[in-house]
């Protein structure tokens, strides 16, 4: 009887199109990325897997998990619509910068303008964490300032990572806890049963 070589490790990869994409050369560095993606305008939910797929496309990036969507109420200007929540891990070869760039990019294609705090928006991408990189620069605080406080990234992040650490705040499914107060509906599952 035959045996097959042993087969080399590979995370499974969210595509849309069932497309495997390289990541690019090996030995390059790697780093687990967690982008939190919000919508409260238009058609939502649309906006956030239309979002999926643009971040699925970045250079030399991968998804390779995405929560199930939830519906959140605003935090702070409380007079419009309920946000569309989800979280995706990433793995990338991208610097945490260059990620940024990307997401600010992929915003301004799905129209985002920034009117005011808390305005609403068609899309909101925040880069939650870069490895385990902490960082205090206003254009990019890793890991993101408010996210241990937020159902709509604390839930979501924990459903395809329980074990995600929240550099100087601890493990995330710890933080749940503190906002069980906050509304938060699970809607469909994006992939069924995938964990970063
Ligand atoms: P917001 O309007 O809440 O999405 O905030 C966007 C602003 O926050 C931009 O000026 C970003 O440069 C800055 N920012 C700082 N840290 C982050 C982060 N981790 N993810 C996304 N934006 C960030």
């Amino acid at each position: 009887m035959t045996s097959s070589p042993p087969r080399k490790p590979r995370c499974a990869r969210f595509s849309p199109q069932g497309a495997k994409k390289h990541l690019g050369r090996p030995g390059v560095f790697l780093e687990r990325a967690y982008v939190a993606l919000g919508s409260n305008l238009g058609d939502p939910q649309a906006t956030v897997q239309a979002a999926l797929a643009a971040l699925n496309d970045l250079p030399r990036s991968s998804i390779i998990a995405v929560s199930s969507l939830y519906l959140s109420a605003p935090v702070g200007l409380r007079n419009q619509p309920d946000f569309v929540n989800a979280v995706a891990a990433l793995d990338t070869h991208l610097s945490a910068d260059a990620l940024l760039e990307e997401l600010f990019a992929i915003e301004a294609r799905f129209g985002r303008r920034r009117e005011f705090h808390h305005a609403p928006r068609t899309l909101d991408l925040d880069l939650l964490l870069y490895g385990d990189e902490t960082r205090g620069a206003a254009r990019l605080t890793l890991p993101h300032p408010r996210m241990h406080e937020r159902a709509f990234v604390l839930l979501p992040l924990v459903e395809i990572a329980p074990d995600a650490v929240i550099p100087g705040h601890g493990p995330a499914a710890a933080l749940l806890e503190d906002v069980r107060d906050q509304s938060l509906t699970r809607l469909e599952p994006v992939l069924a049963g995938k964990t970063a």
